[in-house]
């Protein structure tokens, strides 16, 4: 396997580089820690927080050969969809949890959401369970001095703040959670798998309530709209019953753009009389329970489409293609 080490595509405002895995642990039944490291990765960063900040991950081809993109000009995203689907490995989209080190000692930890391989696996899910230290995939990386975008976290003025996930989501609600200001107030709400995937070494403003619920047996999603609704009304709601036909395939509201076309105005244009004035949510997870709990936030609670970012992460039953 080749063992590039400098950052491929010098121009981009991103860094795209190939790196190993200097550090793996299975942190709880649902996640694999990794860190990535490599001197390609020695402009990564931010000068601002990282709060959500999303990253992409190449992972190698099913003869475990990574393609490379040494060569490739700002049109590296075509030239890679033009190599043959075999070949070229298959890239996924994750949260960047942290970077730590510095110069060609940065590292960039990932927490990656694992679940049995028998049902529904994807090769994100495939490689994290066999991953060990020296493995190498791809990534595609903030890099300092360049906004490039991938954060979606943009509260305005709002002075409630809510924030939902499932574990997928954790990572970045961590993040978020993380560089708030000390004076935020509001609720975080967390589904995950089991008991033993609630992460209890979170970092977050004395004002926000953070909630865990560990899924078990019941329906995804539906404990997660209840302790929502109930946050937001006094009352818990069932949550509604979303059909495959009424999912946007590309699930992604936020306040300033909407994957379906639909105009949205800026938080900072509610007007004070709106139901829930004053809130901003940011919802991410599974498309079908994100479409439930937009449907219940926006047509039945009125709450202002300006004030949410509504993201689905990933979709059961689908594999995504970025
Ligand atoms: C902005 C953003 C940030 C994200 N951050 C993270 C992160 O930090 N960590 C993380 O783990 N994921 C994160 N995700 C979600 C991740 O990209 C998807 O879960 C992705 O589908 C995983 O790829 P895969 O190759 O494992 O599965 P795919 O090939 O995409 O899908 C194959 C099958 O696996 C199923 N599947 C996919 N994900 C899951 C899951 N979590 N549980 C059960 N079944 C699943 C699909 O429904 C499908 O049937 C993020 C997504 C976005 C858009």
């Amino acid at each position: 396997m080749t063992t590039t080490t400098n950052a491929y595509v010098a121009s981009l405002p991103m860094v795209l580089t190939e790196v190993e895995v200097s550090h793996v642990e299975r942190v709880s039944p649902s996640y694999v820690r990794l860190e990535l490291g490599g001197s390609g990765l020695a402009e990564c960063g931010r000068s601002g927080p990282l709060l959500d900040q999303r990253m992409k991950i190449v992972f190698p081809n099913a003869a475990g050969a990574l393609p490379s993109f040494a060569g490739m000009d700002s049109s590296w995203w075509d030239t890679w969809l033009a190599i043959p689907e075999d070949e070229r490995g298959s890239i996924r989209t994750y949260t960047v949890r942290d970077l730590v080190g510095s110069g060609v000692d940065t590292r960039i930890v990932v927490d990656v959401v694992v679940h049995d391989p028998d049902e529904h696996s994807g090769p994100g899910n495939d490689w994290a369970l066999q991953a060990s230290v020296g493995d190498r995939v791809i990534v595609l990386a903030p890099r300092l001095g360049h906004e490039f975008g991938g954060i979606e976290w943009s509260p305005g003025s709002a002075s409630r703040l809510l924030l939902v996930g499932d574990e997928t989501a954790v990572p970045a609600i961590r993040g978020i959670l993380r560089d708030l200001p000390d004076d935020a107030s509001g609720a975080a709400f967390l589904e995950v798998p089991f008991a033993d995937d609630v992460q209890r070494d979170v970092v977050a403003p004395d004002g926000v309530e953070i909630t865990w619920i560990p899924r078990g047996d019941a329906m995804r999603g539906a404990s997660l709209h209840a302790a929502v609704v109930a946050w937001l009304t006094g009352a818990a709601a069932a949550a509604p019953t979303v059909g495959d036909d009424e999912v946007d395939p590309d699930l992604w509201e936020t306040p300033v753009y909407s994957s379906s076309g639909e105009e949205v105005a800026a938080a900072t244009q509610v007007p004070a009389d709106t139901p829930h004035a004053g809130l901003y949510a940011w919802i991410a997870g599974e498309s079908k329970v994100v479409t439930g709990l937009r449907r219940r936030l926006v047509n039945e609670l009125g709450v202002d489409r300006g004030q949410v970012a509504f993201m689905g992460y990933w979709r059961e039953g689908v594999a995504m293609r970025s």
